[in-house]
């Protein structure tokens, strides 16, 4: 049918509890993604690599569509978009809409972002694209599992279509089903029935992982209710450390009619309800016993154990530069550690100028809040680079990571990992491009909640959650509410 398709994206996980804005430059800088990129570049930089945008680019030009690049940023999880970042990008959008007058609008969104000004930053750009583009242009998009997903979003939005892994190992398949689904979205007239369905309960971050229970069956049976009513479903865990009032899990539905889009959103909503339990029954254990627990284990273990510190996982907004856990491994005398990534340009700076073999006073820590007392060496150089290395792992494959100057920092049996540019380790070769060959190390400690397991997981003997002090804060109901909507209950069962 040859359709003209405006595509483009604009991505924030926004944690509001963390005091440091996201501004332009942190769209600009990056770090796992490209950085932000308008224009003509869109339709090359992106080729190959595990995004909704490029996924949804191949596809439709395969159905005979021509693309209109908008523009496309992401930013690492931190605190609000400022004013200045949101109005530049919704801005260029809504002036190469104007100018290319698209049959079609693809979104690449995260259904977190809150800006300075808009607690619902996907709705209020939703809400200026669909002013721009008119009723009848139809609006898909792709989004994040952990969506706080707002009736706005539903309501301006032809098609939703959410991840349906955690690790995000379907992030690009997502832009793929969004244009695989163009053809119904165009048939069902005048406008996509559609239905939201949000959960009276939030869930902790680390149990929406799809390689674990209750999750991975839930989206099990998505599929199982996609196939049996043609009904296009999403399930959406939510992120709790947003205070707005759409935070939390939810499922959205569109299709032909109305009757059959209720029955599938309730099908799977019953789902979640009962699933309540199953999220509750997660129990990380604290630093020291999870630390105690990795060293019993790697007496007769063959591969690595790894511990998650996940209250300071930078993809959920934290500074990835905590030591509670660091400090653990050391004062019980584990051997054969490593760490990474901590966020750390000072002792990254100092490793370089110091050079191998050299030495770094002290790491970690030295900002604001729980866990940052920095860890006093001296730290031995033990591994240098430049911090950019092409990851394997599925989630984000053939992505080029830049870490900025990295190096690798020794004390006792505990080797760090610090990086100038924050971010979580997704790939294997976040240690290996310096390296260290992890399957003679008896401990890794990842600063991740989920996103490790896409390349850790396959070389690990156990996987194990740990709680060391951290902003990313494990239980939601520890997070000072106010602007929730009434009746959600702030964790499972709670
Ligand atoms: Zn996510």
């Amino acid at each position: 049918m040859g359709l003209k398709i405006a595509a483009g994206g604009f991505l924030h996980e926004t944690n509001t509890f963390v005091a440091q804005p996201t501004r332009w430059e942190d769209f600009v800088e990056a770090g796992p993604w490209p950085g932000a990129t308008e224009g003509e570049q869109i339709l090359t930089r992106f080729r190959g690599i595990n995004l909704a945008i490029a996924y949804f680019m191949e596809a439709a030009e395969k159905a005979g569509h021509t693309m209109l690049p908008l523009a496309w940023g992401g930013a690492m999880p931190a605190g609000k978009v400022t004013g200045d970042a949101f109005e530049r990008m919704a801005g260029i959008m809504v002036e190469r809409l104007k100018r290319h007058r698209p049959d079609a609008v693809f979104l690449e969104l995260h259904g977190a972002m809150v800006a300075e000004d808009h607690d619902d930053g996907e709705g209020e750009l939703l809400r200026r694209v669909r002013a721009t583009v008119g009723p009848d242009v139809p609006i898909l998009m792709s989004l994040d599992l952990h969506a706080n997903v707002s009736p706005q979003m539903v309501e301006t939005a032809d098609f939703i279509s959410s991840y349906r892994t955690y690790p995000h190992v379907d992030w690009g398949a997502s832009g793929g089903r969004c244009a695989e689904w163009l053809e119904r979205v165009l048939a069902w007239k005048p406008r996509p029935a559609r239905a939201l369905r949000q959960a009276p309960f939030l869930v902790p971050v680390t149990t929406g992982c799809t390689y674990l229970e209750p999750s991975k069956s839930l989206y099990d049976e998505l599929d199982r209710i996609e196939r049996e009513t043609g009904v296009h479903l999403s399930l959406n865990m939510g992120f709790p450390p947003a205070d707005i009032r759409d935070v939390g899990p939810s499922v959205t539905a569109y299709g032909a009619d109305q009757a059959s889009v209720d029955a599938a959103a309730d099908r799977l909503f019953a789902a979640l309800l009962a699933a309540e339990a199953g999220f509750a029954a997660h129990r990380p254990l604290a630093a020291a016993d999870a630390v105690a627990e990795a060293m019993r284990i790697a007496k007769s273990a063959t591969k690595p154990v790894v511990l998650a510190d996940t209250q300071d996982n930078p993809g959920a907004g934290a500074p990835s530069n905590t030591t509670g856990l660091i400090a653990e491994l050391l004062r019980q005398g584990a051997e054969r550690a490593v760490v990474g990534i901590v966020h750390d340009p000072r002792a990254a700076a100092e490793a370089h100028a110091a050079g191998l073999g050299g030495t770094v006073a002290r790491l970690g820590g030295g900002g604001e809040g729980p866990g940052q007392e920095p860890l006093e060496g001296p730290w031995r150089v033990a591994a240098l680079s430049d911090g950019r290395f092409r990851g394997t792992s599925p989630m984000l494959r053939a992505a080029v990571a830049t870490l900025g100057p990295t190096a690798l920092l020794a004390m006792d049996g505990v080797e760090v990992l610090v990086a100038t540019i924050r971010q979580q380790p997704i790939h294997k070769e976040t240690f290996s491009h310096l390296g260290v060959d992890l399957n003679s190390r008896a401990i890794i400690a990842v600063k991740s909640s989920a996103h490790f397991r896409s390349g850790f997981q396959d070389i690990a003997e156990k996987v194990i959650v740990c709680l060391s002090p951290g902003v990313n804060l494990e239980d939601p109901a520890s997070f000072a509410f106010r602007n929730i909507r009434p009746g959600v209950r702030l964790r499972p069962q709670g």
